[in-house]
């Protein structure tokens, strides 16, 4: 393992970047919190300070949505189907012409590896943006042949319209934080709505690197505003907003229900993606080749701060001993350093506080009685780095089986029934119900099993096979709706239902 501090200097393109007075987008200025106040943004790996931004409140929040309110009457409106396929394509191409600078500032800010931040905001930055914009010109509605009313057949006409919800507010939280802002803008944009966000409060630097990019493209002002600020104040204020149409979220399920609290008022459409425990399950004929890699990363990838994370491991009694010894061979040497050293395999948790829970959580497994086989330590010296942490023999009464940890641990159960619906059983005992995976040659099993898995979405001889074409969203208490494909963009389109009598 790397020595967890190394002082590794951001580039002089990021410096410049990082420098800024970093202030809120609101109908297509940059302008300061009207209270005057900011937050101090630290990199994780380094604890040192990288950047000052503006805490908006409920003032800013007001003006932001009057922006958007204003732009969906505006020009916005007047655009075409084929203008706004354009304007998504041209952010999609200046984000991967940028694409350097933008995984290097999303590193600094989060933590992640360089590499894997390139990779996410090629395919669910660049991509997911492309993929939307191909659905702009795509919206439709139906014609539909009943007579209403009593008239005579042929008599009348009803045909549905998809219209845009409206004025959008997307609350994003600190894992993933560019292509959390691209997930959400896509099929806002293409669907013609107008957004108001708000990153985390941790990470704000990949929405106002993406806010540079939105002018540059050309949006008309006010189609995409950015409020940067804490969760309580600018979250709270929108998630509330009486003229906001409709809350996008993603983050933790307690917070999701606060969003559905808030969002009573005025009725707002919601769509949440919550939490996760999800279950990855290998029969003895796996081929344990293909299972140790893809268990291991689907565990630790984003040191499981990632709702679709791997967390509960259950592999069948016959080969137990086997997968547990190579899942922890495989974690314990993950490289773990500064996301910007091309040899880290793993950076540092968000924060402090992130890294103090997930140790509580490390600890009530050590006394709960399962056993320890890797990790288990935070590592010394700066950063919030910690060692991949494999619990075995976990029991679905303990608390690092049932809860969502969001870090590195893994928790790993036995199975030897041959009833799959026992098995299935126990990998749905949770509150959640995001994603799964199976892991067989035998295509009955597999398929049987996958559809006893009660999650939004299940992989079969791999974990979380996401792309922006397939929908994606949780079950009971992992969320409300779906995001990508078809389904994604539905959520942000209306129908209305036209008849004419002759
Ligand atoms: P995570 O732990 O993944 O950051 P959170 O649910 O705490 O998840 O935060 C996700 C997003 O929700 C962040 O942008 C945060 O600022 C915001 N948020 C937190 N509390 C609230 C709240 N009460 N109302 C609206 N947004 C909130």
């Amino acid at each position: 393992m790397n020595a967890a501090a190394q002082n590794i200097a951001p580039s002089s393109e990021a410096r410049s970047f990082l420098d800024r007075d970093h202030r809120l987008l609101i109908d297509g200025k940059w302008v300061p919190a009207a209270s005057g106040e900011v937050t101090e943004i630290f990199d994780p790996a380094t604890e040192q300070k990288l950047a000052t931004a503006a805490a908006g409140g409920k003032e800013d929040i007001d003006r932001a949505v009057a922006a958007a309110r204003k732009a969906l009457r505006g020009e916005w409106s007047k655009l075409t189907s084929y203008d706004r396929t354009r304007l998504i394509l041209k952010l999609a191409d200046e984000l991967e012409a940028n694409i350097g600078l933008a995984s290097e500032i999303e590193t600094l800010d989060n933590g992640m590896p360089r590499m894997v931040a390139h990779y996410s905001i090629a395919s669910f930055g660049c991509d997911f943006l492309r993929y939307y914009a191909g659905w702009a010109t795509k919206i439709s509605g139906e014609t539909i042949p009943v007579s209403p009313q009593g008239v005579r057949n042929g008599e009348s006409l009803t045909y549905t319209r998809r219209e845009p919800i409206g004025v959008v507010g997307a609350i994003i939280p600190w894992n993933a934080p560019l292509i959390m802002a691209t997930l959400k803008l896509g099929p806002a944009l293409a669907a013609g709505c107008t957004v108001v966000l708000k990153p985390a409060e941790l990470t704000p630097l990949a929405a106002l690197f993406l806010g540079d990019l939105v002018k540059r493209v050309g949006f008309p002002d006010g189609v995409i505003n950015i409020v940067t600020g804490y969760g309580e104040t600018a979250g709270a204020a929108l998630a509330a907003h009486p003229d906001v149409d409709k809350i996008a979220f993603t983050g933790s399920t307690e917070v999701g229900k606060k969003i559905i609290a808030a969002s009573i008022g005025n009725l707002k459409r919601v769509t949440l993606e919550l939490g996760g425990k999800s279950p990855m399950v290998v029969f003895p004929d796996a081929d344990l080749d293909k299972v140790i890699p893809g268990v291991t990363r689907g565990a630790f990838f984003l040191n499981g701060q990632n709702c679709m994370a791997g967390t509960r491991l259950f592999v069948h009694g016959d080969i137990f001993d086997t997968v547990v010894e190579r899942v922890a061979q495989m974690a314990s040497q993950f490289r773990i350093g500064h996301g910007l050293s091309p040899d880290s395999d793993l950076g540092p948790l968000i924060s402090g506080e992130q890294r103090e829970r997930v140790m509580g959580y490390v600890e009530a497994g050590r006394k709960s009685g399962a056993e320890l086989v890797c990790g288990g330590d935070v590592l010394p010296g700066r950063g919030f780095f910690m060692k991949p942490t494999l619990f075995s023999k976990t029991t679905m009464d303990m608390s690092i089986a049932r809860e969502e940890i969001f870090g590195p641990v893994l928790c790993v159960q036995a199975f030897s029934d041959s009833d799959l619906q026992a098995v299935a059983n126990e990998a749905n005992r949770s509150i959640y119900g995001l994603s799964g995976s199976v892991w067989t040659r035998d295509i009955s099993v597999a398929h049987r099993m996958a559809a006893m898995i009660d999650a939004g979405q299940v992989s079969i001889n791999c974990h979380a096979a996401v792309d922006p074409a397939i929908p994606f969203g949780g079950n009971r208490q992992s969320g409300w709706g779906r995001e990508f494909g078809r389904e994604g963009l539905d959520a942000y389109l209306k129908t209305k239902a036209t008849t004419v009598i002759y």
